[in-house]
């Protein structure tokens, strides 16, 4: 009971005055894209979150055609705080119907999503998988765009997100310093592929905030196993089958040193895990309590690293993903 009470750690974002918790609340998963989740279960795990000092929740109208929006703003005006003691990032450009990264399509979609999240504000939008626009109209429209949406006060900061991580490097080599104040990178600082950690420094030296998502291979790593649309190869889903089965058989959860392999780099501002229900929010947090007090289980960390040798770093094509 003790370790529950450890406080959750916050960490700066980058040169946003911003503070997250080490661990942000993926809300994917309440747009479904995991199965199915109840609105109870939605509104308790955010609550529970909440109350263990996860204050970072993380969103997009893609999720679930705009369902995870729906359910986390629910979700969060049933909290009843003040809208400063939490964080909400959500994204533009990629829908249910395709991606549109138009100034024009951009604007619009901060009312619409503003309207499902039932806030005045959000804190960070984000251009959404922006490896499937043109990198140029991200450069050139789009975060001019959102600049004028903060003049407005309708978004604190701005972000862009992706799979390969080539295009962090491209959009920030060409605009203006500041006007990018986050990137959100995805499956690339888990145990099985730390790619993002080559890419640390340049990113701080652009004062930019970091935020690393799907520390567990968007379900690659958990006991239960991916979903049926994960993009990994047999052999990847494999392997990190075999390391989960390993941990299990002595007693470990997969999930669990997972998570914090992927807290242990103070330079990730904040993993963002995907969470349906109580129990998960629960296991997450408890494991960077744990870190916190005792460190990483170096030991399991060996021999799960050496069960995933082959696959390491291994990714897939950016164009066949859900979330
Ligand atoms: P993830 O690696 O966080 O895995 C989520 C899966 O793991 C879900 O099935 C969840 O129910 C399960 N899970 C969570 N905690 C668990 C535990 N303790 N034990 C067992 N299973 C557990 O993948 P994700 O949800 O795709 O990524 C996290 C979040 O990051 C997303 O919800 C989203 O907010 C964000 N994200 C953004 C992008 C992008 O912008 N392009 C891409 C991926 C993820």
């Amino acid at each position: 009971m003790a370790l529950l009470r450890t406080k959750m750690e916050l960490r700066p974002l980058g040169n946003t005055g911003l503070r997250l918790s080490c661990v942000g609340f993926g809300a994917s998963p309440l747009g479904n894209v995991f199965g199915p989740v109840s609105e109870n279960d939605a509104i308790s795990s955010v609550r529970e979150a909440f109350r263990l000092g996860i204050n970072f929740f993380d969103t997009s109208p893609f999720y679930g055609g705009t369902l995870s929006e729906k359910m986390l703003g629910k979700a969060l005006k049933a909290l009843e705080v003040p809208r400063n003691e939490y964080i909400v990032s959500t994204k533009c450009g990629r829908y249910a119907e395709g991606f549109d990264f138009s100034a024009e399509r951009v604007t619009k979609s901060i009312d619409e999503s503003l309207a499902r999240l039932q806030l005045d504000y959000v804190d960070i939008l984000q251009c959404h998988d922006i490896e499937f626009g043109s990198l140029d109209q991200i450069v050139n429209e789009t975060i001019p765009a959102l600049q004028k949406l903060k003049e407005s006060g309708k978004i604190r900061f701005i972000g862009i997100t992706g799979l390969p991580l080539e295009v962090f490097t491209y959009v920030l080599d060409r605009v203006p310093p500041g006007a990018v104040d986050v990137i959100l990178s995805y499956c690339h600082y888990s145990i099985n592929d730390s790619t993002l950690e080559d890419l640390l420094p340049y990113l701080k030296s652009k004062g930019v905030g970091v935020i690393s998502a799907s520390p567990l291979a968007m379900g690659l790593l958990t006991e239960t196993g991916p979903p049926e649309w994960h993009p990994a190869s047999p052999e990847l889903k494999s392997a990190c089958q075999a390391a989960a089965a390993y941990c299990k058989e002595r007693g470990k959860n997969i999930s669990k040193l997972s998570m914090q392999y992927s807290l242990s780099n103070k330079d990730i501002s904040s993993v963002l895990v995907g969470m349906n229900s109580v129990r998960q929010v629960e296991e997450n947090a408890a494991a960077a309590t744990e870190l916190a007090l005792f460190g990483n289980d170096q030991e399991a960390l060996v021999e799960i690293e050496a069960i995933l040798k082959s696959v390491k770093n291994q990714t897939w094509p950016s164009g066949i993903k859900q979330s």
